[in-house]
């Protein structure tokens, strides 16, 4: 069931657009991300949502109730949306000990809401912290009491904008792990925004992803990742190898290989993009006429992988690739190598 649902929504500051016709949902217990760069109109989204940005274009609907819609007076007051949020910055009030943020915006009928402060506090870890203030919390502890207090009126929605972004990357692992169980087993519906694919990926049911005011693939972590729908979602991931061909009787002929292209016409100039995690690699003897063979440039180990730099000839040029293999793989520069190329890791689209 759709909880929340931006239909044709457009956004601009000072006459300049920020959001150009977003339509999206969100399903109820379900936590969808808007992943896109800094600047990309994902905090306006939320703040159109909640109420606290008033709507230009387009219409919100939460649940069966239109709560803003541009075409008509309708707008709905931030505090009747039952929606519940939490920012970045957390902004807990500091002369307020840590029971009473929470319990700040349940109103005095709802004794059920209590208990369920008291019952979250214990899940949370937060029980023995609930009349310290927040200046003395940890980031994580003060982030958990920000989320119980949004979760604390029993909102319909929770928006979270980069709910991670103050923690340092460690705790930041071990808190969104811990969030993630907490909103599942509540089963709230949540809209979360954030910048980092990762978050996203490990975070969401459904992933958005953003770029200059438009969303560009809506899908499952899965498939954002193994069907980007252009260049720019294919490399959220990290840096990606290109390999300029055009395409021939439905697919291009590549140095490494051959990638079909059924869905470009014959003569489209086209890029295939390959991830360096989507590259394998075998040792062969230095006059080795295999096909698919590349030369070493260098070989670098990051830890858990190794990093090469490998040399293609593709017609008259020479191109560069970057393979990232699991584990040592230590080959010497100048050596040859057979690449071969998980054909989930490539990726053939249109030049620009
Ligand atoms: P970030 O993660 O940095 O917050 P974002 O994707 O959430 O980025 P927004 O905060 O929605 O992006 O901002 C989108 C654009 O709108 C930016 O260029 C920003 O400078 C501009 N903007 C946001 N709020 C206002 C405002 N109140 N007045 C003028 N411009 C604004």
């Amino acid at each position: 069931m759709t909880l929340l649902r931006l239909d044709h929504v457009f956004h601009a500051f000072d006459g300049q657009t920020v959001v150009r016709d977003v339509s999206l949902t969100a399903e109820s217990g379900e936590l969808t991300c808007l992943l896109g760069p800094s600047g990309c109109g994902k905090t306006t989204l939320l703040r159109i949502t909640a109420g606290l940005e008033r709507l230009q274009q387009g219409r919100v609907t939460l649940g069966d109730r239109v709560a803003a819609d541009a075409g008509t007076s309708i707008d709905l007051p931030a505090e009747a949306r039952g929606i519940g949020m939490m920012f970045q910055d957390y902004a807990l009030f500091p002369h307020l000990t840590l029971y009473e943020n929470i319990v700040f915006g349940i109103p005095a009928r709802r004794v059920d809401r209590r208990q369920w402060v008291g019952q979250a506090l214990d899940q949370t870890g937060l029980s023995s912290l609930a009349n310290s203030y927040p200046h003395m919390l940890s980031g994580g502890q003060q982030q958990r009491a920000a989320l119980l207090r949004a979760l604390a009126p029993e909102p319909r929605v929770l928006l979270l904008d980069e709910p991670f972004s103050g923690l340092d990357i460690t705790l930041r692992i071990q808190v969104r792990e811990e969030i993630l169980g907490f909103l599942k087993q509540t089963g709230v519906t949540t809209l979360m925004v954030t910048h980092d694919p990762e978050e996203a990926m490990f975070m969401a049911d459904r992933v958005l992803v953003m770029d200059a005011g438009r969303i560009l693939q809506a899908a499952t972590p899965p498939e954002i990742y193994f069907n980007p729908v252009n260049g720019y979602v294919a490399e959220l991931f990290g840096p990606i190898n290109r390999i300029p061909a055009t395409v021939v009787s439905g697919a291009v002929e590549t140095p490494i290989g051959r990638f079909e292209a059924a869905n470009l016409t014959d003569g489209t100039s086209a890029q295939v993009l390959i991830r360096p995690e989507g590259i394998s690699l075998t040792v062969t003897e230095q006059d080795s006429h295999r096909s698919n063979t590349v030369t070493v440039l260098s070989a670098r180990i990051l830890g858990r992988s190794t990093s090469l730099r490998l040399r293609c000839r593709n017609g008259a040029n020479d191109i560069e690739l970057h393979a990232r293999i699991p584990g040592v793989f230590l080959p010497e520069a100048g050596s040859p190598v057979v690449v071969g190329v998980n054909p989930r890791q490539a990726f053939v689209f249109p030049s620009r």
